[in-house]
């Protein structure tokens, strides 16, 4: 993330004479300098230039496309800059777009202010005529709003850049698929080519029998490097050493055609493992707390959104991690949910040093898996569910309090996570089956709804939002108007 870059990129024109020019662009260098060493912004915001002309900012917006370090376009207007000319500058930005709608100075001053300090102050004025035209061409942007040393404005900006190092994260994203998605499931079907449109994942199946044979050529040394790296992270809880050298080994072939295929998430299904004695679960968890995406019974989709979403993730507190809602209390007026997996939980949430464990799987008909237990750390959060529509894909944002298990459940031989949905379980539920979001989510409490919320515009597809002020009646009518709309959208 830290090889990544913003561009800011300021509004003018040659109306105020060179001297005005030269104050906005020393500014505008400042404010870039300081909200970039702010320690705030994930990433560098970069000066690049003040621009004055159509040729300009046809010029900077072909660069901004072109260089693969630039993710996205912050623009600003310290005075008035006639939006024909970014027309066609606009028109050709293939990159993410806010407007930090600001001002250099944050006071008024009585004494000084004349129609020299109006004419060099005049963000209310330029930033409107700037976001008439965004809103005309109907770009997908973020605006950014108030004065630009406080917090709040440079949260904001952050968070946008994280919702654009996904836009990035995604638009080269490959997952592979070790097997087919199970059968008969509908949810976890897909258009991989819509999806490779609309979102730029290149989901590809490589035959299980192609992973047994690099798993055949892993050698012992390399997976006794693997185990020292599990000791490492993880107690060792279990004395069958065998089952999870197993796991080691199914760990560094997975990695091996990963890295061969240049992709950053996975699937497989416990029905497909032809050739293998066990489902990856240890080694499943252990590189999804690496960064890689993984999906459970060949969904690809939360696979690859559980590697956007860690991309985003990164350098923040909490986790971020493939999910999926297993059952519920319903203790009235404390209603939770129980989530796990059947062994793939990320223990990038773990509260405590997650133990290695071995214990059967009811399905699958294979050898007992090793895997890693614990428990999932409380803290504000959110699950996201992505679906396709056919035509579309939606995104399903709920907002959730992760809270410590409630029970100890000691003979449940996962990793679990317990939360409470917005707005309460029940309300949650309804909407979140009236929305069609999946079993299998995307938990983060790391991550907001918002840089969701931003990273869905920039994908240009539908997304909703559970909140604590979210009813059924209104939700259900938001889901058919969205319908109505994307219909509209469709080109
Ligand atoms: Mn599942």
């Amino acid at each position: 993330m830290e090889n990544k870059v913003f561009w800011f990129v300021v509004g003018s024109q040659f109306l105020y004479g060179p001297e005005v020019l030269d104050t906005v662009a020393k500014r505008a260098a400042e404010m870039a300098e300081a909200l970039s060493s702010g320690g705030i912004l994930p990433c560098k915001l970069v000066y690049k230039a003040t621009v004055k002309t159509d040729a300009e900012i046809t010029q900077i917006m072909k660069d901004a496309n072109y260089d693969d370090s630039c993710c996205g376009v912050v623009t600003w207007c310290h005075t008035f800059s006639p939006s024909k000319m970014w027309i066609h500058g606009f028109d050709i930005l293939q990159k993410p777009y806010c407007h930090l709608a600001t001002q250099y100075n944050r006071k008024i001053p009585n004494e000084e202010i004349d129609m020299d300090y109006m004419n060099l102050n005049q963000s209310a004025h330029g930033d409107r005529e700037h976001g008439f035209i965004a809103a005309r061409m109907r770009l997908p942007r973020k605006v950014v709003a108030g004065y630009w040393k406080d917090r709040p404005v440079q949260e904001e900006l952050a968070a946008w850049m994280r919702a654009a190092i996904g836009y990035d994260f995604s638009r080269k994203l490959r997952v592979i698929r070790f097997g087919d998605n199970m059968r008969d499931v509908a949810v976890t079907e897909g258009d991989k080519v819509e999806t490779q449109i609309k979102l730029g994942w290149q989901v590809d199946y490589w035959p299980v029998g192609h992973l047994v044979e690099v798993m055949n050529a892993v050698t012992e040394a390399e997976v006794d490097a693997k185990m020292a790296e599990y000791q490492d992270r993880y107690d060792l809880a279990t004395d069958d050493i065998a089952s999870v050298r197993y796991q080691a080994k199914e760990e560094v072939a997975m990695r091996k055609i990963l890295e061969r295929e240049g992709a950053q998430a996975f699937i497989n299904n416990f029905q497909d493992l032809y050739g293998m004695d066990q489902l990856p679960g240890l080694a499943s968890q252990n590189m999804m707390a690496d960064g890689i995406g993984y999906g459970g019974e060949g969904d690809w989709k939360v696979a690859g959104m559980t590697a956007i979403m860690k991309k985003m993730a990164e350098g923040l507190e909490g986790g971020t991690l493939f999910m999926e809602d297993y059952t519920y209390d319903l203790e009235p007026g404390n209603e939770v949910s129980l989530g796990a997996h059947m062994l793939e939980v990320c223990p990038s949430i773990a509260a405590q040093r997650p133990r290695i464990e071995v214990h059967p799987l009811g399905i699958g008909d294979r050898q007992p898996p090793a895997r890693l237990v614990f428990e999932g750390k409380e803290g504000p959060g959110i699950v996201v569910s992505l679906i396709d529509m056919g035509g579309r894909m939606r995104m399903i944002i709920q907002d959730i309090e992760v809270i410590k298990p409630i029970l100890e459940m000691p003979n449940l031989p996962v990793a679990r996570v317990m939360w409470k949905p917005a707005p309460d379980l029940i309300t949650g539920v309804k909407c979140w089956i009236q929305a069609g979001g999946a079993h299998h989510t995307v938990l983060s409490t790391a991550l907001t709804a918002e840089m969701m919320e931003d990273w869905a515009e920039m994908m240009q597809i539908e997304c909703v939002h559970i909140t604590k002020d979210t009813t059924v009646s209104g939700f259900k009518k938001e889901l058919f108007f969205n319908d109505i709309a994307w219909k509209l959208k469709e080109f």
